[in-house]
């Protein structure tokens, strides 16, 4: 059947909730459970209705759309919240092109064979306690511990930023109860890289998508006076950090090229340009599309880090604050996403994704797929955020036949 999108109505509401949570510095900021969010989710909710499709939201604050239908569930989707002054595309391609995908195949009657259900997942982003809140929520893949008694990236403990709105930990532990059996999910996004530009191609079929362990870590040594401990005898907990750095990126390099580690975060104590450091705080993370990668970069950087402390007489601490596996996309997804291409006339090539989505972690309950657009000049995460329309027209349309295969 040729049926396609609406490229000016989808633009307009893009552009509608692209105003909300607008910043002073020209970006949106629109962290889950913020002012803006809320008004967002407002905005949502009130399109999917005016759709015709059935609203509903769960525990953790998932915004859903819904063509119900006898059997399981196809699910299209992604979120509306941002990172602090991000761009207005991010998550947002995703939850408007599948809301556009769904009002199209109300507007021509296409009988289903499945229900369909539009997706917002709550923070993304994780501005709150860790990643994917929302879809780890509807996987029941929370920590309970982290959901009562976490800190937000904000500094403010998730508690307080609750009771400022109408969600509890209770309703967000319990979401996983309203989750319908699912037979596929996809999600439409932008690239947030630039290789789909540089190849001049307009969709991305996403293969794989990378998993990522960050950890909270820590060398301990012994502080003291700048000018009067000599060398030898510092137990200097920079140098430690530092060593480690350069030989983990590396041992990265060159054993596992492709894969990522990154220190991203440092804080020396006492922190005083005359004292030795006693105590380097740092967060490190590594990701990599290959499982066995992981596992070989988990057990070898930290065996490092252990041996560099006891070279240097220090102690090594370190806690897991997050970890994702690898996700490698189902072929059927793949080769569907593919022969839609085609039938559209649009070239495709296969990307894998650096970046963490809601897909992968959906993939714990089904086969789960991605559709990239490129992003121009590689950028996201910032306000010169941009897309094409005429790329994200050809991503909504290819979402709409993905989706039209999956439950008609
Ligand atoms: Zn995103």
């Amino acid at each position: 059947m040729d049926i396609r999108i609406d490229i000016d109505r989808l633009k307009r509401d893009l552009e509608e909730l692209g105003r909300i949570g607008r910043d002073e510095y020209g970006g949106v900021s629109r962290p889950s459970f913020s002012p803006a969010d809320l008004e967002a989710r407002a905005w949502l909710r009130q399109k999917i209705e005016e759709a015709g499709l059935c609203y509903r939201q769960d525990g953790a604050g998932n915004q859903f759309g819904r063509i119900e239908c006898a059997g399981k569930t196809v699910m299209a989707g992604s979120h509306i919240d941002t990172v602090p002054n991000g761009g207005m595309f991010d998550g947002a391609v995703g939850v408007v092109a599948a809301l556009e995908a769904a009002r199209r195949m109300l507007e021509e009657k296409i009988p289903l064979k499945k229900a369909l259900e539009v997706a917002s997942f709550t923070d993304e982003e994780g501005n709150l306690v860790g990643d994917f809140l929302g879809s780890r929520a509807f996987m029941g893949l929370l920590d309970e511990n982290e959901v009562r008694n976490g800190w937000t990236s904000f500094g403010m403990p998730f508690r307080d930023v609750l009771k400022r709105t109408a969600f509890t930990a209770d309703g967000i532990l319990g979401a996983r109860k309203d989750r319908p059996a699912l037979e596929a999910y996809l999600e439409l996004h932008i690239e947030q890289g630039p290789v789909l530009e540089e190849e001049g191609i307009p969709i991305g079929v996403v293969e794989r998508i990378a998993g990522k362990h960050y950890r909270q870590c820590a060398f301990v040594g012994e502080s003291g006076h700048a000018g009067t401990t000599p060398l030898e005898l510092r137990h200097d907990a920079f140098l430690g950090l530092a060593d480690l750095a350069l030989r983990a990126t590396q041992f990265v390099a060159t054993k596992h090229y492709g894969s990522m580690l990154t220190v991203g975060k440092v804080a020396l104590h006492p922190g005083s340009f005359s004292v030795i450091p006693g105590r380097a705080d740092f967060t490190l993370e590594f990701r990599s599309v290959s499982p066995e990668a992981m596992a070989a970069i988990e057990t070898d950087v930290f065996a490092l880090a252990e041996d560099i402390a006891a070279t240097r007489g220090l102690k090594f601490v370190s806690k897991v604050v997050d970890k994702t596996a690898p996700v490698t996309v189902a072929p059927r997804l793949t080769s569907l996403i593919e022969e839609e291409c085609r039938s559209l006339g649009y070239a495709s090539l296969r990307v894998t994704s650096g970046a963490g989505h809601d897909a992968q972690i959906l993939a714990g309950a089904c086969d789960s797929g991605m559709i990239f657009i490129p992003s121009p000049d590689g950028v996201s995460h910032t306000p010169g955020e941009r897309v094409d329309w005429g790329d994200l027209e050809k991503g909504a349309n290819v979402l709409l036949r993905a989706l039209l295969r999956l439950a008609a």
